[in-house]
């Protein structure tokens, strides 16, 4: 990573903390926080989602993301998505204004078009540096069946990846997580990953905790890591920390590389991986915001 990328995610880090403590601070909700926030790494062209989407085997930037209110549980999802501008917002939109949790494809798209949502040309999301990863990374359909999985695993995008999310706590009480990513360098044009799955890659429930993921979709789905992490907490009496960080110890000892993003209903944080790195920040009630991105720095 060049001095020049460094400085770029921590200042596209910065904005987007910003971005979502301003609604807080304001009175707003977890839920608006949290899509703010998600909505300035998809415009970024650095983070894997939105504009710097990365691109499948078959060159296409093919989206998903998915968001849930920890008030009433409810949520929103989508997948399949190349042309809504702001996958989070759809996924809101999902949530708010549709009898579903989960939709794909054209069908998503009309709706998000329907809502009002910005639809933009597939050729928006096409950036070079993803473009280069896409021709020079192995593609996964030359695999055999049996070891498909592994070799894209252990061949894929180096980390840490870029799927983008975040988790908040209003003055309500009221705990939300979001996340929005482009999935894995080469994927399948169908695969979905376990960004828009409800408790793979995101939760949300009041007094319990609000989780967002990234790392190698296919385990976080297998192992249910978000909902894993919440019901160590909420039926298992563990502390946010012990439950992230046993969870994520876990998964990389089957395999899963990758880490989550955390918050509970005391206000306390988890920022935990088994990566050497994670893009991430947070803003706490004074109003600092921290950022780092390797695991062995700290949030400065
Ligand atoms: N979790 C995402 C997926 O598997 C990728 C990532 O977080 O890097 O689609």
């Amino acid at each position: 990573m060049t001095p020049e990328d460094r400085e770029g995610y921590l200042r596209d880090l910065r904005l987007s903390l910003e971005a979502g403590y301003k609604i807080l601070q304001a009175g707003g909700s977890s839920l608006d926080a949290t899509e703010a926030a998600v909505r300035v790494m998809e415009d970024s062209p650095l983070f894997n989602a939105g504009k710097g989407a990365v691109f499948s085997r078959d060159g296409k930037n093919v989206l998903e993301a998915s968001i849930m209110d920890g008030r009433t549980r409810k949520a929103g999802a989508a997948t399949q998505l190349m042309t809504v501008k702001n996958p989070i917002s759809l996924a809101r939109k999902i949530m708010d204004s549709s009898p579903h949790v989960f939709v794909a494809g054209a069908d998503a798209e009309s709706f998000a078009s329907s809502e009002g949502l910005e639809i933009v040309d597939p050729g928006y999301f096409w950036t070079e540096r993803r473009w280069k990863q896409h021709k020079s990374s192995p593609n996964s359909i030359t695999v055999s069946e049996s070891t498909q999985h592994d070799e894209f695993h252990e061949k894929g995008d180096n980390l840490p990846k870029g799927t983008v999310g975040a988790c908040a706590l209003d003055r309500h009480g009221n705990l939300a997580a979001a996340t929005s990513t482009g999935g894995k360098t080469n994927k399948w044009s169908g695969r979905i990953g376990d960004s828009p799955i409800i408790g793979a890659g995101t939760f949300a429930e009041n007094r319990v905790v609000a989780v967002s993921a990234t790392g190698d979709g296919e385990y976080f789905i297998r192992w249910n890591v978000a909902y894993d992490i919440a019901s160590k907490i909420k039926y298992g009496g563990q502390s946010l920390g012990k439950a992230s960080k046993e969870t994520i110890d876990h998964l990389k000892t089957v395999g899963g590389e990758g880490g989550i993003i955390a918050i509970d209903s005391t206000g306390k944080i988890a920022l935990e991986a088994n990566t050497p790195g994670m893009f991430r920040g947070y803003v706490g009630r004074d109003g600092v915001v921290k950022v780092a991105i390797f695991m062995d720095e700290p949030c400065v």
